[in-house]
């Protein structure tokens, strides 16, 4: 059970395939079979079918032969030409032409014959005089049994269908009539319906024909059919006339071959009608049906196996969807996918922050963008604007590290952002942002301890040297004014001597205090030496910050609460673009200036 759990995706595709691969060897083998037999029912039926049709086509042909015959036999002028035993030709080939003219007998033969069965005419030949009685059994059975009969048999002359009628005259007989008529109309109108014939004698009855009418043979076989196809005669030699004989059926370059026999008054074969119909004529619905039906199958397997497979890769797909997201979301970070407008996706720990929002979309509906969070302060990523945003900044330079302070339902927090690109097709970007709060206000804390002077708690150089780098960089940047001033105490050397280390400290401490307290709150007293101090007077010209420092120095000059001291002042104002040292330099200038001109007074530099 464990072990399908782990895989099963393999399994369920593995039987879906070995499933379809059983069905695929089962299901070969049967069709086969069953196209087979199909195809099998298919030829025997229409073996039969051939069969009777050659059958009745002769039945009918026996028939009219016989009605042509009865016709004949009650025309008064016959009886005439028996009795006097003289057969005027001119009548009889009016009689045929007239047939021919008028019926499908294209080749209809006479023969009259005397009671004692003496051939008087022969349409078909000169020949006569003979005694028929003596070679054909069937003739001496019409005068026996003075009845009609039609036969096919093979004579001198051909193997034909004939039909024999005992003319009586004045209720005695008199003779016979015999009409005989060929295979060639039954071959045509088979041939209407795309069956080609070959008509052929037994061996043993070819020798009667004497004068054989077609003169056509097939080895030692007679064709009675004038019209047999080359072709069809062609193929009978080439596999063996014999070979086709008393089969039920044959299957010969692409050809279906039936037979048929042909049987004499006694129930003797003595030919055999050849039927050959065209293999791709025998269209077979049974099978259609079957193959069709066998292609839906086989379709609709495929289609569930695949549909099977469809199945368990969706299932196994979000398996893994869940796995990844999962992984993601016990991420501690913030995880989100962005485009350069807005969040796609944010993990679970994306709202532990915005906890006033339960869905992305309800994010989104209040807020374009969540740099609307970010805090704008030195040293953080900004929120940029339409054209250029945050993520450009951060994309823009990936090698610098980005953080970035935010202010989520009123709790500031700090993270550092790193990017990437996911699909480059969409823009779609991953930024995660770790959090780095407590790392950060730990930081700011051990800066602000490092920026403060320990004795009288104002900044010190340190923090006046990093300062006063940023504010010339936004007084360049925003294009504001920033002036600086520099302080010394004077003869302080003086007051250690007179009133002792500690008095001096105290005095440090006193001064800076009033110093501070006298300024605006962004204005920075640092002490950057012994009882030497300076302020950053950001937004403030040279002449502001000479009154400035007259303030100042008229303050300390007049404060009594330590002891009375003077201050000398240095003031200098920033001209863009210069160096840190070169403005230190002249106001330390200036510093000197105002010692050397007496002390307790503002110099400009
Ligand atoms: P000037 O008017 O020329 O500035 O004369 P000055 O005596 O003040 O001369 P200078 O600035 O050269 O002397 C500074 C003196 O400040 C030297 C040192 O004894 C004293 N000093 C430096 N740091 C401290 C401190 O932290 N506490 C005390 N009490 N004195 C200090
Ligand atoms: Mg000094
Ligand atoms: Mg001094």
């Amino acid at each position: 059970m464990k072990l399908f759990k782990k895989y099963w995706f393999h399994i369920v595709t593995a039987t879906a395939f070995l499933l379809l691969a059983f069905f695929m060897f089962i299901y070969n083998d049967y069709i086969k079979v069953k196209q087979n037999t199909i195809l099998t029912d298919k030829y025997k039926q229409t073996a039969e079918n051939m069969r009777s049709r050659i059958a009745s086509l002769l039945l009918l042909k026996e028939k009219s032969t016989l009605a042509v015959a009865l016709s004949l036999a009650s025309n008064e002028s016959l009886k005439e030409h028996i009795l006097k035993e003289k057969v005027p030709k001119k009548y009889y080939e009016e009689l045929i032409q007239r047939y021919k003219k008028n019926t499908l007998y294209q080749n209809i033969w006479i023969q009259v014959m005397n009671k004692e069965g003496i051939s008087l005419y022969r349409s078909w030949t000169e020949n006569k005089g003979d005694n028929l009685f003596k070679i054909r059994r069937e003739i001496s059975t019409v005068k026996k049994e003075q009845t009609v009969s039609y036969a096919i048999s093979v004579g001198r002359y051909d193997f034909s269908i004939k039909a024999m009628i005992p003319v009586f005259h004045q209720g005695e007989f008199i003779g016979l009539i015999e009409i005989v008529s060929h295979f060639n109309s039954i071959a045509k109108v088979l041939k209407s319906e795309e069956i080609g014939s070959v008509v052929l004698a037994e061996k043993e009855q070819t020798k009667h024909l004497t004068h054989p009418f077609t003169k056509m043979f097939l080895k030692e076989y007679y064709i009675a059919n004038f019209a047999a196809p080359k072709k069809l005669c062609d193929i009978l030699l080439k596999y063996g006339i014999e070979n086709f004989f008393n089969k039920e059926y044959v299957i010969k370059d692409n050809y279906f071959i039936v037979d048929y026999k042909l049987k004499d008054i006694t129930g003797k074969t003595i030919g055999h009608y050849l039927a050959f119909k065209k293999l791709d004529f025998i269209q077979s619905n049974d099978l259609k049906h079957f193959q069709f039906r066998w292609i839906v199958l086989t379709l609709l397997f495929l289609m569930s196996v695949a549909g099977v497979i469809n199945i368990a890769m969706f299932y196994r797909m979000r398996q893994q969807k869940i796995y990844y997201k999962n992984i993601i979301d016990s991420s501690h970070n913030i995880i989100l996918v962005n485009d350069k407008k807005s969040i796609l996706e944010a993990n679970r720990t994306f709202f532990k922050y915005f906890t006033q929002y339960k869905t992305l979309d309800a994010f989104r509906r209040e807020n374009r963008c969540i740099c609307n969070f970010f805090v704008t302060e030195e040293g953080y990523l900004d929120k940029g604007n339409e054209v250029y945003s945050w993520l450009d900044a951060v994309l823009d330079s990936s090698e610098q590290t980005h953080k970035v302070k935010m202010n989520i339902e009123e709790k500031i927090y700090y993270f550092l952002i790193n990017v990437a690109l996911i699909s480059e097709d969409n823009n779609h970007y991953s930024v995660i942002f770790s959090d780095i709060t407590k790392e950060e206000i730990y930081k700011n804390e051990l800066e602000k301890i490092n920026t403060k002077d320990t004795l009288t708690n104002i900044y010190n150089r340190r923090y006046y040297e990093n300062q006063i780098e940023i504010e010339m960089k936004n007084a360049k940047r925003y294009h504001y004014d920033l002036s600086v001033v520099m302080i010394d105490i004077d003869f302080f050397k003086k007051i250690n001597d007179e009133h002792g280390h500690s008095v001096g400290d105290e005095v440090l401490v006193h001064s800076a205090e009033l110093m501070q307290n006298s300024l605006r709150k962004g204005d920075a007293v640092c002490r950057i030496g012994g009882e030497e101090f300076i302020i950053i007077l950001p937004h403030t010209k040279r002449e502001d910050a000479q009154k400035i420092a007259e303030k100042l120095r008229v303050l300390i000059a007049n404060d009594r609460e330590v002891l009375p001291v003077t201050m000398s002042f240095g003031v200098a104002q920033y001209i863009s673009g210069e160096e840190k040292d070169y403005l230190y330099k002249r106001v330390d200038k200036a510093l000197y200036k105002a010692k050397e001109n007496g002390r307790n007074r503002v110099e400009i530099g």
